[in-house]
């Protein structure tokens, strides 16, 4: 079927950085969606790197702000800088966030 290919499906129960890496982009607090560059896991942390060079430690946590928006979309705009194409874009949409591990 068309539409099982362009949906991707991500377990909602997973952990926020195994989220991060699939979807690699990151809801800021001020509503902004940024591309990730870059993941760098340390343990329970990791240090991200946005595309436009933003950097910050983000504990990996299913409940915290940015997994529930994440899971949500819940974004108002996506950052000029980071240039996220709209495959990306559209992809995000067709996520899925299932009830399977
Ligand atoms: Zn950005």
């Amino acid at each position: 079927m068309e539409k099982k290919e362009l949906t991707r499906y991500v377990s909602k129960h997973q952990p926020l950085l195994s989220t991060l890496e699939k979807i690699k982009l990151w809801p800021s607090r001020s509503g902004v969606l940024h591309g990730i560059r870059e993941i760098d896991r340390r343990g329970c942390l990791a240090v991200v790197t946005t595309h436009c060079g933003e950097k910050f430690t983000v504990r990996d946590s299913r409940n915290s702000r940015a997994a529930r928006w994440l899971r949500s979309r819940r974004y108002s705009e996506s950052c000029k800088a980071c240039a996220i194409p709209g495959w990306k874009l559209s992809k995000y949409a067709a996520t899925v966030f299932s009830d399977r591990r």
